[in-house]
Formats: C-alpha cells, sequence, structure tokens
C-alpha cells in the first residue's frame, strides 16, 4: 500500500472522486462523509488523497487526461508548502484518528484531542481535515464525543468517516454523515492492479481468498499469507488423518493471529456446505482447499458443519470481545471439533 502515490486515488474509485469533485465546485460539499464499503479496496487512501487535495494550494491534473474530465479529475500537485506537510503527516490542519494499534477500538483521548483540533482556527487559512477510521471501532463514550463534534463542526471543516462495516456505527453518527459507497473493483482490475505490484502466480487464489479486495489481497501476499495458510492447511490435514495431534497442531497455530484463523476456518467450513450442496466447484472460495474439499465432503454431515460453524462464530466472538482465556486451548477444541466431522 505504501508504494501508492498519496496523491491519487485508484483507478477503481474514479467515479467517486469525480463526484466529489462535482460536489466542491458547486459549493455543495457537506462537513460529514462517510465512506463505506468494504475493508481494502483503498478507501482510506481515498479520503487522504481527498484531504490532501482539499489542503492543496495548487492542485494539478493527472497526466495524459484531458478536458472537462481534467479538471474533475486534479488531485494534490504534491509541490506546494501545503502539500509537502500533508505528504509528512505534519499539515496542522489535517488529522488522522487512528486505532492505536491494528484492532484496538479509538480510545477517548483521542477524540478529546479531536474536541480542541476542531475548536482552534485553521492554522493555514483554509479547510480543517478529519479522517477517522474505523469510526465503528469506538466505545460509546468517544461515540458521543465525536457526535457532539459533528453538531457543532466550526467553520470550513470536512470530516470523513472512513467504515468497514458502517452498520454497526452509531445511528446518530450515521444521520450527521452524508454517505458514499465505494463499491469493490471488477475481478479483472484487481488482477490488473495486483499484477502489477507483484509476479506472483497466484493471484487469481490471492484474490478469491481476500474476498475480491485487492489490497487486502497484496497485505495478504506481503505477510507471507499464501505460506501460512498451506501451513495451516496441512495441519488440519494431518489432524483429520490422526498423523498428527491437536495438541501439535494447535501448538503449530500459536504463531498464526486468531481471528484471521478463525475467519479462515469460518470460511473453509462454508465451501465445505456450499460444496455438498451444489456439488460444484464453481462457489469454493478456498481454491487452495479445493482438493481436500471435493474428497472429504462425502464424508462429512451437513448438520455436523453447521454445528461447526456456530462453534467457531462463538469462538470468534471472544477473540473480537477479547475475551478468550486460552489460545492453546481454544485450537484444540476447534481441532477436536474439525476431527470430529470425520467420525461417522
Ligand atoms: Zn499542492
Amino acid at each position: 500500500m505504501s508504494s501508492e502515490p498519496t496523491q491519487t486515488y485508484f483507478s477503481w474509485q474514479q467515479d467517486n472522486w469525480h463526484n466529489l469533485r462535482l460536489l466542491q465546485q458547486r459549493n455543495r460539499l457537506p462537513h460529514a462523509l462517510l465512506f463505506s464499503g468494504v475493508k481494502g479496496i483503498g478507501k482510506l487512501h481515498f479520503a487522504r488523497a481527498f484531504g490532501r487535495y482539499m489542503l492543496c494550494s495548487n492542485p494539478a491534473s493527472p497526466e495524459g487526461e484531458q478536458g472537462a474530465e481534467n479538471q474533475l479529475s486534479q488531485v494534490a500537485c504534491e509541490k506546494c508548502k501545503a502539500c509537502l506537510l500533508t505528504q509528512q503527516g505534519t499539515h496542522p490542519d489535517m488529522v488522522e484518528i487512528v486505532p492505536d494499534e491494528p484492532g484496538k477500538p479509538i480510545k477517548i483521548d483521542q477524540i478529546r484531542e479531536l474536541t480542541r483540533f476542531v475548536a482552534s482556527s485553521p492554522q493555514q487559512g483554509g479547510y480543517r481535515i478529519v479522517i477517522i477510521c474505523p469510526p465503528e471501532e469506538m466505545n460509546i463514550n468517544a461515540g458521543n464525543a465525536v457526535l457532539k463534534v459533528l453538531e457543532e463542526p466550526g467553520k470550513n471543516t470536512l470530516f470523513m468517516l472512513v467504515s468497514h462495516s458502517s452498520g454497526r456505527l452509531m445511528a446518530t453518527i450515521r444521520s450527521r454523515c452524508q454517505a458514499i459507497n465505494f463499491s469493490q473493483p471488477k475481478k479483472a482490475e484487481s488482477i490488473q492492479w495486483l499484477q502489477q505490484k507483484s509476479d506472483n502466480d497466484n493471484i487469481d487464489l490471492l484474490l478469491s481468498i481476500c474476498n475480491g479486495s485487492p489490497l487486502s489481497a497484496l497485505d495478504f501476499l506481503n505477510d507471507q499469507g499464501l505460506e501460512r495458510r498451506s501451513a495451516v492447511l496441512a495441519g488440519l490435514k494431518g489432524a483429520a488423518s490422526r498423523r498428527l495431534s491437536v495438541t501439535e497442531v494447535a501448538q503449530q497455530w500459536q504463531k498464526e493471529k486468531p481471528d484471521s484463523l478463525l475467519e479462515w476456518l469460518s470460511s473453509l467450513i462454508s465451501d465445505f456446505i456450499r460444496y455438498k450442496m451444489s456439488e460444484s466447484v464453481d462457489k469454493v472460495v478456498n481454491k487452495d482447499a479445493e482438493k481436500l474439499i471435493t474428497k472429504a465432503s462425502f464424508r462429512v454431515q451437513e448438520e455436523k458443519l453447521f454445528a461447526f460453524i456456530d462453534k467457531i462464530q462463538e469462538y470468534r466472538l471472544q477473540v473480537i470481545s477479547k475475551t478468550n482465556p486460552n489460545q492453546q486451548l481454544m485450537y484444540e477444541d476447534l481441532l477436536v471439533g474439525w476431527v470430529g466431522l470425520f467420525d461417522s
């Protein structure tokens, strides 16, 4: 992601960009925007680029674009003083509120700083830009503080709330924002983009297991995701055939992130169900496990699969709410459930 130029938007976001630019040209830009769409398609990147554009003193057209389109496609120039500051992340009129650590909620202290920021005057005399991502990851106190700021935003302030799951956002916050939907890029476009970033041969598979989100797919690739997945898959196969004990496999899994492992396991079991119902591999998401799914699914009863998915979901909730006490025990329990699928 870091290799993407920070002043531009992704090719699949052109309509979003043009629509916002039109609103801005007509002086109709609302003070709060809610960017919603699935994770991993570049919404935060877009918000940063738009914020940089708003603060830039001399917006420029991307090369190769002409006429009216050219006007609407303008982005930050990368040369003016404001652009240098926004590029370094030190512009006094642009703040970004994200969790201190990935996966953790945004804290009330961070929102208190925001309140002070909004109450002061713009340092450079222009717009003030506030990006909050993801706003659904706030506790009720922080949410109420944000609501208050949105109710009295001050002049020339643009809020961009970047949400991966806007249904979970406080309804009172949602109603203060104009919603902008970001759709997922078409598969061909994602593949083309990924091919520019990587010469990996498994781009199709990558995209499929990352639910069609190109940025997630790239992160996954850079994070050795494919290698880690095949290790997890080997553990599942080993346990199912009793070559490996559940304790051994659970130990191997200790180095995995529990939320992604559980998400994947759940997706794998959904594939078993889909395959059992359709007897076709077309709908199988986890293409790297296709052999296992087609070979083993006839041995498994549907009811057992549904019960197992419920078990995984329970653990996922515990992991999200950080109440699961012991990872080793959780993995062992899940593996016992997994092995049990194949008992007749
Ligand atoms: Zn500039």
